[in-house]
């Protein structure tokens, strides 16, 4: 198929890039860079054989994104572009607010001008907000405590209101868990901009020596341990998991979600034990009160998506403390300490081929 995919420069973006391209697909990316680089576009290039083009844009910009959709004629869409922090969220709601939900409507538009009708949208664990029970099923109710979240919540009721106004349409809406680790090959891997919030970027840096040390969030948590309990998801795992959406939505219409995690719940101590074993050393670790607004523990109901995508996780989390530090360790400053390779995967829209 022929896949346009917003935000494909970013983390996981750049992974499915990869999956796809090796599948045989062909993608357009677009990207305005914001949080992405062009190097890891190079990078998928350098790792796959696969017909890739790239475009810096703002999908908030409609004009510029249906000219590109027009012109490489999608059938599907993959839409990662959008921003992420959920702290940050907080503070600046209405980018939050304008990226998010704006640039979905702007790409809806853009690819009602492309007649496209296939969608397979990044949503998060986090529009549950705080567990009823555990594991999360779909069912569970959306109470989504952060501005990220609404955003994720009200882009999903969009796509989902638009499946059901078009019979034509198909809307795939993965909510992924925690995802960590890194192509095993170490050129693809999360390139945090600033100082990182999530809990393995952090420990990456740790072992680097660009942080001091790791502050654990509280450790008085009902949890095993008393730390954090996530359900960690290698960025492999998650990256094929789009594949296997995209297969299903070629065969289905209408609005289906599917939760993307592995069903399993590690703590916070069990991840920096995964992560030393992976450094070959212990990290050095401190624990400080809990972050405000954080959950004691989620884990993933993922038998959905098993039954229905033929989908499930492969790899644990010393595969994802592994590739993980191959990154960091050849990459200690992300693609900001590769600054001199090629921009050659960009094509400027001048260069844009329509579709054969
Ligand atoms: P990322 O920041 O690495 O990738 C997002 C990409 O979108 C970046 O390359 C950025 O430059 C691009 N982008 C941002 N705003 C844009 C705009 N206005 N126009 C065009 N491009 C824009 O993030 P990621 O971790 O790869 O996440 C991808 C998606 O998955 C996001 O929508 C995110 O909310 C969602 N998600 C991520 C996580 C996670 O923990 N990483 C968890 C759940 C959901
Ligand atoms: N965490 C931590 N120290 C950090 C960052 C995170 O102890 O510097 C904990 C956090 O409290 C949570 C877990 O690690 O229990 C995962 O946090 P992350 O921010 O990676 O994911 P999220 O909370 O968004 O699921």
């Amino acid at each position: 198929m022929r896949v346009l995919v917003t935000g494909g420069a970013g983390y996981i973006g750049s992974h499915t890039l990869v999956e796809l391209l090796g599948q045989g697909h062909e993608a357009c990316v677009v990207d305005s860079y914001d949080n992405g680089s062009p190097i890891a576009l190079d990078r998928v290039r350098g790792l796959t054989n696969g017909h890739l083009e790239a475009h810096e844009a703002d999908i908030r910009d409609t004009a510029r994104l249906t000219a590109i959709a027009t012109a490489f004629a999608p059938d599907a869409v993959i839409h990662f572009a959008g921003l992420k922090a959920v702290g940050e969220s907080v503070a600046r709601p209405v980018d939050y607010y304008d990226v998010n939900v704006t640039g979905t409507l702007s790409l809806m538009r853009a690819m009602a001008a492309a007649g496209c009708g296939r969608i397979i949208f990044s949503s998060s664990a986090t529009v549950y907000g705080e567990p009823e029970y555990l594991p999360y099923d779909e069912a569970h109710p959306l109470r989504p405590t952060s501005v990220y979240g609404q955003t994720k919540r009200m882009a999903e009721q969009i796509l989902t209101d638009w499946a059901a106004a078009d019979p034509a349409a198909t809307v795939m809406l993965l909510r992924y868990f925690n995802p960590v680790g890194a192509h095993a090959s170490g050129r693809i891997g999360e390139d945090p901009h600033d100082i990182p919030n999530n809990l393995m970027p952090y420990l990456a840096q740790v072992a680097t020596g660009q942080r001091d040390r790791l502050v654990i969030h509280g450790d008085d948590y009902d949890t095993p341990d008393g730390t954090g309990v996530r359900d960690y998801i290698h960025v492999v795992d998650l990256a094929r998991a789009h594949v296997a959406a995209l297969d299903r939505a070629a065969g289905v219409t209408g609005a289906e979600v599917y939760n993307i995690g592995t069903g399993r719940g590690t703590s916070v101590r069990e991840m920096v034990a995964a992560f030393s074993r992976a450094v070959g050393r212990a990290l050095p670790v401190t624990v400080g009160p809990r972050r405000p607004g954080d959950i004691a523990a989620m884990e993933a109901d993922c038998s959905l998506a098993r039954q229905m995508l033929g989908w499930q996780a492969q790899y644990g989390i010393d595969d994802m403390a592994r590739s993980l530090w191959v990154w960091q360790s050849a990459n200690p400053e992300g693609y900001r300490g590769a600054a001199g390779e090629s921009r050659a995967s960009q094509t400027p829209s001048s260069e844009i081929r329509p579709k054969p």
